[in-house]
């Protein structure tokens, strides 16, 4: 069997590993790399169209666009490859990669590819714990706990089995937990925190206090949050602590989206079914599309898409309170270079204004605060613990200098592993 990385193990974005055993291929994940330059916008798999067309199927782990955004790319191409995954992927993913070929466009870029490609998809769900066949391999998926729908992927082939774990996590909320499958000869493994340690619980403690520090301030904490997965957490997450009568303002997508996890039996854990079971709203003050953020009485917590701040009503809160300092941003998720979450973070303090007219200063206080998405350190040790001496082991969706010292850290209870550069080949003799 061939391992060849398209990108996403060296580097964050861009996912697309190419397993290839004979004559026959598969692709695993065909993501966008969120980057916008002043010649480019976003970064794409590094495949050749010989390799491409060989492939006989596209198994996605999941809707989110550093996995899927790239798929419309294959329908330009005259590729018609039919795409496996769950019921719940297939119906995202249109939507993600409408959404990535609108950032290009916003940013002044010719998009990548055409709305009528986005729509000529071919999807065929699949059912988690069934295994199905495409060409010579064996393909079998199960709950990642990542998102509604998100998948770990296992390919069985004439030799070897190889898991790709896709984007996992041990911490949701309102997911269950993945259970890996063992005995396999190769695993590429989601190592988005490399060796750092992660404790969801914590990071809610700490949210909690910036929030408190906030309202005390008599301040409106701006919490920017994606459409789908983060944005249900945090709603869940904002129900259940006690906000002493601060008003929550909510869009409603972010509500409207809970539909996705009311239609997600198979992957919700006991507390995300109670959550839904006993789902009361009157708490929240949901503000419909296209609401004009107003001159609201503070304090108060305001919670909209997009998370980076890029695009949607997040940004149109961010200006309305960007300048008094007794607000704050809280950002909760990785920020990609160039969008307004990233430049905060990075301390650019002046900004210009949406249309014309004079700069304004940040004067607002800006916070990170990860909210779980990925294993940690001890998620990593738990998931591989199982595989050690026996498996070769590749580190995915991780920059080269985490990924380096995780994999020293690894090393030192006796896991050897590695990345793949962009471009490169794992063969696992047969
Ligand atoms: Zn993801
Ligand atoms: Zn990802």
């Amino acid at each position: 069997m061939d391992i060849f990385c398209g990108g996403g193990s060296a580097e964050q974005g861009r996912t697309a590993y190419l397993i290839s055993e004979g004559t026959h291929s598969i692709l695993l994940d065909f993501g966008v790399q969120r980057v916008f330059a002043g010649t480019y916008a976003g970064r794409y798999p590094q495949m050749e169209l010989e390799m491409l067309s060989r492939v006989e199927g596209v198994v996605l782990s999941h809707a989110h666009e550093d996995h899927s955004a790239a798929l419309p790319l294959l329908v330009k191409q005259g590729l018609k490859v039919p795409v496996y995954c769950h019921r719940l992927t297939a119906a995202l993913t249109p939507m993600y990669c409408a959404s990535w070929r609108g950032a290009v466009e916003n940013a002044n870029f010719c998009p990548p590819y055409s709305k009528e490609d986005v729509n000529s998809l071919f999807f065929s769900p699949q059912e988690f714990g069934k295994v199905f066949t495409i060409g010579s391999f064996d393909v079998e998926m199960g709950p990642s706990g990542h998102m509604p729908g998100s998948a770990w992927i296992l390919v069985t082939g004439k030799s070897h089995k190889l898991l790709y774990t896709g984007d996992i996590c041990r911490e949701n909320r309102l997911l269950i937990p993945p259970q890996l499958p063992a005995d396999i000869s190769a695993i590429i493994i989601n190592s988005a925190y490399g060796a750092q340690s992660m404790r969801q619980a914590k990071q809610e403690e700490e949210l909690l206090l910036a929030l408190e520090h906030c309202m005390r301030n008599g301040g409106a904490a701006l919490l920017p949050v994606p459409r789908i997965g983060r944005g249900q957490e945090m709603v869940s997450c904002l129900l259940q602590i006690s906000l002493s009568g601060v008003p929550v303002y909510i869009d409603k997508g972010l509500t409207d989206a809970l539909k996705y996890y009311q239609d997600y039996h198979e992957g919700l854990s006991a507390e995300g079914k109670s959550f839904l079971q006993g789902l009361d709203m009157s708490k929240f003050n949901i503000l419909p599309a296209g609401f004009e953020p107003a001159k609201i009485s503070k304090p108060a917590i305001i919670v909209m898409p997009d998370a980076m701040l890029s695009a949607g009503p997040s940004e149109k809160w961010f200006r309305l309170l960007a300048e008094d300092e007794r607000n704050s941003i809280i950002l909760t998720g990785s920020q990609a270079a160039g969008t307004i979450g990233a430049r905060l973070l990075s301390g650019e303090r002046i900004f210009l204004p949406e249309n014309s007219g004079e700069p304004f200063i940040i004067g607002a206080s800006v916070k990170k605060i990860t909210w779980k998405a990925h294993p940690d350190w001890e998620d990593l040790q738990y998931l591989l613990a199982p595989f050690a001496g026996r498996t070769e082991v590749i580190l995915g969706h991780c920059n080269v200098e985490n990924s380096g010292k995780l994999a020293a850290e690894l090393k030192k209870i006796g896991i050897s592993s590695r990345i793949m550069p962009t471009g490169s080949t794992i063969h696992l003799p047969g």
